[in-house]
């Protein structure tokens, strides 16, 4: 395949970018350790996805003014399965915290040194850490201890974010048939890599696969807004058969300007459902290819609620194209005369 469709498919498996000074992991496969706020521990402390752990484990984080002001956090945390340093630390987010509720002797009532993680597998090598912004205030210096060093950057990936690699693997291959479903992929261009016939064999071959895995419900496919009749694929927002040039483009992201280009159709993967605490996302028939325009659109709200919003809007502004164009002009008129 082209080596920009080949780049993207890759991206599919690995999380999204993170800043040095963020808690998390930069880009990496989404089977790592996932790193799960205490107060979502009761949605997320078994992955949604059939089975019973994360691949790779987890942290907990734990706000220290929740720690230092529940009588035996200690005990509360036990009775879940957790303990600071082995699969839990103290997150310090803001300065208030930092100020108020740290342990004096440098040492945890329990007896643990308080002191910032450095392992991302027990023991934790720590029971804290650390991400404080620098302010303009006096001692507004910024904090930021724990998994903070070239080499162990980030605790872990947001719960989310999280796949096992299998599910992972298996979204991979549907996302792929997906390309091929494009009702132009007859047009892909011939690739160094890959000439027309080897081309025509890796999708027989995907395709193939796929149903095997069962990851070739059209019915399914359909009803997620995936493909459409025709088993196209298309756009999960705006309905529109992708193009496989569509999977060619990139968007231009230059710097300081924000493209919000409605003939931009660059395409991008694409979350069917919204998020929610305790779903993962991740997974076969909740992902799908869209335009990036529509994605942006969409963000975290979800796409029937999106649709419902587009709804009112034209219904607000009369749902007829001849008064939008209208209504173009009378708007072109006001702000020009
Ligand atoms: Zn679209």
């Amino acid at each position: 395949m082209p080596a920009l469709v080949q780049e993207k498919l890759a991206k599919t498996g690995y999380t999204r970018g993170a800043t040095h000074r963020e808690i998390y992991q930069n880009r990496v496969t989404r089977w790592n350790r996932v790193v799960i706020p205490w107060e979502q521990w009761a949605s997320c402390k078994s992955p949604d996805d059939g089975t019973s752990t994360y691949q790779n484990g987890f942290i907990v984080l734990i706000e220290p003014d929740w720690y230092f002001t529940t009588s035996d956090a200690d005990g509360v945390l036990a009775l879940e399965g957790l303990a600071l340093g082995t699969n839990a630390l103290l997150l310090y987010r803001r300065r208030y915290q930092w100020r108020s509720f740290r342990p004096s002797g440098g040492r945890l009532e329990n007896g643990l040194p308080f002191a910032p993680a450095f392992s991302r597998t027990a023991p934790l090598g720590g029971t804290y850490m650390a991400r404080i912004h620098a302010t303009t205030a006096e001692g507004g210096e910024e904090i930021v201890h724990g998994y903070n060093t070239t080499r162990m950057r980030g605790a872990g990936i947001r719960v989310y974010e999280y796949a096992s690699q299998a599910t992972a693997e298996a979204a991979k291959v549907q996302l792929e048939c997906l390309i091929w479903a494009c009702a132009d992929v007859e047009d892909m261009p011939d690739d160094p890599r890959m000439n027309r016939p080897s081309r025509m064999q890796r999708q027989a071959a995907q395709m193939k696969r796929a149903r095997e895995m069962d990851l070739w419900d059209v019915d399914r496919l359909h009803n997620a807004r995936l493909i459409n009749q025709a088993r196209h694929t298309v756009c999960p927002l705006c309905l529109d058969e992708l193009s496989v040039s569509d999977f060619l483009k990139r968007a231009d992201q230059a710097a300081g300007r924000e493209t919000y280009d409605l003939t931009l159709t660059e395409v991008t993967l694409f979350h069917i459902d919204e998020l929610r605490v305790g779903k993962l996302q991740h997974k076969p028939y909740n992902l799908g290819w869209g335009h990036a325009h529509c994605n942006t659109v969409v963000k975290d709200a979800g796409i029937m609620p999106t649709l419902k919003w587009m709804k009112s809007v034209l219904d607000r502004n009369g749902d007829s194209w001849a008064r939008l164009e209208k209504e173009t002009a009378s708007v072109e008129e006001a702000v020009n005369r």
